[in-house]
């Protein structure tokens, strides 16, 4: 059988390598001409995790990642801690590590696999532009006037999917109210041992910012998100300045000041957050979605990625066991994974509210009961996130 996957950001390099274990042929196009990633952190939980470990990239995740002791929430002003859950147990409770890995370190080690697997298998500076199908099998038409023809089509090439306006008709999401800060500093540039160790979210009425180390500790990420009347810019990401982003984080802790201080000119950018409901399929005759093409989402879970790497491995694992009956597949794969795509859709969207609330009473009302149950009852705290952590889509 062979495969055609259209985009290799996370999801499609992810899926070529599923794809590629199970024997399939594969071929990934990419509209870009050089694979880059955002600067930018990407935090895997476990159950991402055993998906990368299933496929041979444990040792380079461990060698690149760095591994938090903890994930925290606290007041971003006073720097009050309402919660910590601590991350030490996460191999034993889950069976794999909670990894921050730089988004470019991350996306290096999925395309050396599928280099070293399928040298060839990646065509750059291809972008899609038609998708059509009949019996026999699919095509894909590129603006530069090219085709490819294979017997399955996966459209992995993220939020504004060419693929999905193709099967459904459906175009871009829309602007969720929401914009982010994304920045990384050199923990060199910031004194010693001023941000801790931990995923830690700060919040605060109407914004929040959220702090962690990548790539060994040596770079310190931090996404400030801020919720906007709208988005005055052209495209779907803007250059800000630092003054901006001090603005907007006016009177708040001084770890989080201190970061964005840290940054240099032309390193502040800021990205329209945006959101589509969730949709009523995924797939269509030989073509389906993985990713953020078929449930894009708010990154207040830190999971888009990792939904679209869960994807990627029951995708292959379907298509491997109904190679007979392409369809019927995908229809499998949908119905496997999209309860669970859309659960962490909507969780995604109610922790926004949960970070932000413009109201001391509703700040009341939200935080004690989660810093008292945090201390009374730690492990029915951390139970809380085991659907989504104990999930490992690698043991079927
Ligand atoms: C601020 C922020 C923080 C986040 N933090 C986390 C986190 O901590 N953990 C986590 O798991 N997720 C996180 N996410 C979500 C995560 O970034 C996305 O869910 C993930 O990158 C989606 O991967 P994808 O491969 O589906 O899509 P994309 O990464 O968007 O990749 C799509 C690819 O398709 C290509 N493409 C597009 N159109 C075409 C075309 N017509 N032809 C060919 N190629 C095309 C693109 O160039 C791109 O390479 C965060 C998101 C944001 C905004």
């Amino acid at each position: 059988m062979h495969v055609l996957i259209a985009g290799a950001g996370i999801g499609g390099l992810t899926a070529a390598l599923t794809l590629l274990r199970q024997g399939f042929e594969v071929s990934l196009y990419e509209r870009a001409h050089h694979l880059e990633e955002v600067g930018a952190g990407l935090q895997i939980g476990p159950n991402g995790a055993h998906v990368l470990h299933a496929l041979g990239l444990g040792d380079a995740l461990h060698h690149m990642a760095f591994r938090p002791e903890a994930g925290e929430m606290r007041v971003g002003t006073t720097g009050r801690v309402i919660f910590s859950l601590p991350f030490d147990d996460t191999v034993q409770r889950y069976g794999a590590p909670y990894y921050h890995l730089h988004r470019a370190d991350l996306q290096a080690i999925l395309l050396d696999a599928v280099n070293s697997h399928a040298p060839g298998a990646l065509h750059l500076g291809k972008e899609v532009k038609e998708v059509r199908q009949d019996e026999q099998g699919v095509t894909l038409i590129f603006t530069d006037g090219g085709q490819a023809r294979g017997d399955v089509l996966v459209g992995a090439d993220g939020v504004h999917s060419v693929v999905r306006r193709e099967l459904f008709d459906i175009a871009d999401g829309h602007f969720s109210g929401m914009s982010a800060w994304r920045m990384t500093v050199a923990t060199e540039r910031l004194p010693k041992g001023l941000v801790p160790p931990k995923a830690t979210v700060w919040v605060g009425p109407g914004k929040h910012v959220v702090t962690y180390y990548l790539r060994r500790g040596e770079l310190v990420n931090l996404v400030g998100v801020v919720e906007e009347n709208g988005w005055p810019y052209e495209g779907w990401t803007s250059l800000g300045g630092k003054d901006d982003i001090l603005r907007d984080y006016s009177g708040w802790h001084p770890i989080v000041r201190r970061i964005m201080e840290a940054g240099g000119d032309g390193e502040f950018y800021k990205w329209a957050l945006r959101e589509l409901p969730p949709l009523d399929h995924w797939s269509k005759g030989r073509v389906t979605l993985l990713g953020d093409a078929c449930h894009p989402m708010l990154p207040f879970m830190a999971q888009g990625a990792v939904m679209a790497i869960e994807d990627a491995w029951v995708l292959a694992e379907q298509l491997a066991r109904h190679a007979q009956d392409i369809p019927a597949a995908l229809s499998r794969y949908e119905e496997k994974r999209k309860p669970r795509a859309t659960r962490v859709q909507a969780v995604s969207r109610r922790n926004g509210k949960l970070y932000h609330q413009h109201s001391t009473a509703g700040q009341a009302l939200l935080y004690s009961p989660l810093w008292m149950v945090s201390r009374v009852a730690p492990d029915f705290f951390a139970g809380q996130l085991d659907w989504l952590y104990g999930e490992d889509v690698t043991k079927g």
